[in-house]
């Protein structure tokens, strides 16, 4: 493998086109879309229309003409096309982790109204040691809200499987790792779940957008995720919230299943009722006014990635992760460095990441010389590739910065060593 087979790669890459969709900065190899995605060119017009006209001029009568009342759905029925929804499944929302805690709050109401089992006897929530710190701190937070009924319990990746009996309530996992890369089995757990009598909940942050997911065919009961990573909606843009539809059925008639029960929730806000009546549909997972600037950007991002298509999408995935992981193995096996993802593509989504002792400082290194990947604690170098905008070339000369900086340690200047705020 050379720089030049990279540029034959490149030549032939059926998602060539879809990098100049994005905005990229000169001399920048941008191997950090898993954590914020590039900026769709098409962003910046698009929201300056949504300010200056539907705004400016529009003012309040554009939640009709312009439609701003429908867009937290529409932009959710578009993602529910990348995650395997019916389009009534799904509404934009929130952040992920107020998500989270709707849907395992309702999750754990469904569970405690079945009349057959005690919440004491059916008590556990099933997730992953290193599952993101926002998921565990949510379920942490809404366990002791209901007063400890329930525990989390946390086991390794490995171990989720054994983890699950007849006292697990639900089970709450990350679909793909944010350290690792690791992807969760989401049909064969789901199963489990429920044939244990379990409901399974999925955060799909770092999945959508990035693998296919199907959690219809995979009979998920609620999911989650994040707007401003693979889908390129921009900082902090608003997250999705999944409920399977007979859920929702069922929950019809328990107000406050959803106890973030807001008036965007109701099912008929406008009529400024005193009493709460959810939505019998997806809407009552939405609670207050959603932000119309940010989900404008967000619906331009997922429309970028519809564009592509999750068969190619994942081809291309996989084509860059085994590239880096065997060009970072050949030029640089003997630096120091470690694998700690899953070595086969079938197990890991579309990040990769090796271990280092100085990992911090070889990261902050690597950012200065325009191959921008993340540090994650303890000793992570991590590294996601976007297939819309990660060229072969780019591994190429990524793996090569690498080696360079690793050969003469040009990490080691005591700058590079105090952290920022935000690795
Ligand atoms: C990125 C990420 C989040 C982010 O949560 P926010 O509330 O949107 O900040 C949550 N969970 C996982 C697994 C993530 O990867």
């Amino acid at each position: 493998m050379t720089r030049d087979d990279c540029i034959a790669l490149d030549a032939r890459d059926p998602l060539r086109q879809h990098r100049a969709v994005f905005t990229l900065p000169q001399g920048v190899i941008y191997l950090d879309g898993n954590s914020l995605g590039a900026l769709p060119r098409a962003t910046s017009a698009h929201v300056r229309d949504v300010i200056e006209h539907q705004w400016g001029e529009g003012l309040i009568r554009s939640w009709n003409s312009a439609a701003w009342i429908d867009l937290a759905r529409r932009v959710g029925a578009k993602i529910a096309r990348l995650i395997g929804a019916l389009p009534d499944e799904v509404v934009c929302a929130d952040s992920t982790s107020v998500n989270l805690f709707k849907v395992l709050a309702t999750a754990l109401r469904l569970q405690s109204s079945r009349p057959q089992v005690s919440v004491l006897e059916r008590r556990f929530i099933v997730t992953e040691k290193t599952n993101f710190p926002t998921d565990l701190y949510v379920a942490e937070g809404l366990i002791d809200l209901l007063g400890h009924k329930h525990e989390l319990k946390r086991v390794d990746f490995d171990e989720i499987h054994a983890a699950i009996d007849d006292r697990t309530a639900v089970v709450m996992l990350t679909h793909v790792n944010f350290r690792t890369g690791a992807m969760h089995d989401m049909h064969a757990i789901t199963r489990l779940a429920h044939d244990a009598g379990a409901l399974a909940v999925w955060d799909l942050s770092h999945s959508a957008g990035a693998v296919p997911v199907a959690l219809n065919d995979a009979d998920a009961d609620f999911a989650i995720g994040c707007g401003y990573k693979y889908l390129n909606g921009g900082p902090g843009a608003p997250a999705f919230v999944f409920a399977a539809t007979r859920h929702l059925r069922a929950l019809t008639g328990d107000a406050y299943a959803q106890p973030l029960a807001g008036w965007l929730g109701h099912r008929a806000p406008f009529d400024f009722d005193h009493r709460y009546q959810p939505a019998s549909s997806i809407d009552r997972f939405a609670v207050g006014t959603p932000s119309i600037v940010a989900l404008s950007a967000l619906e331009v991002g997922v429309d970028t990635v519809l564009a592509a298509g999750p068969d190619a999408l994942r081809s291309k995935s996989i084509a860059l992760t085994d590239l880096f992981v065997r060009l970072v193995e050949q030029r640089c096996g003997d630096q120091g460095l470690h694998l700690a993802s899953p070595r086969s593509s079938a197990h890991r989504g579309s990040q990769i990441c090796f271990t280092h002792v100085d990992a911090y400082a070889v990261m902050q290194a690597l950012i200065q010389r325009g191959v921008i990947g993340d540090f994650r604690a303890p000793d992570l170098l991590r590294f996601g590739f976007a297939p819309l905008y990660v060229s072969y070339v780019d591994i190429w000369d990524a793996v090569d910065t690498l080696h360079q900086v690793l050969a003469h340690a040009e990490w080691r200047p005591a700058a590079s060593q105090v952290r920022a705020r935000v690795t």
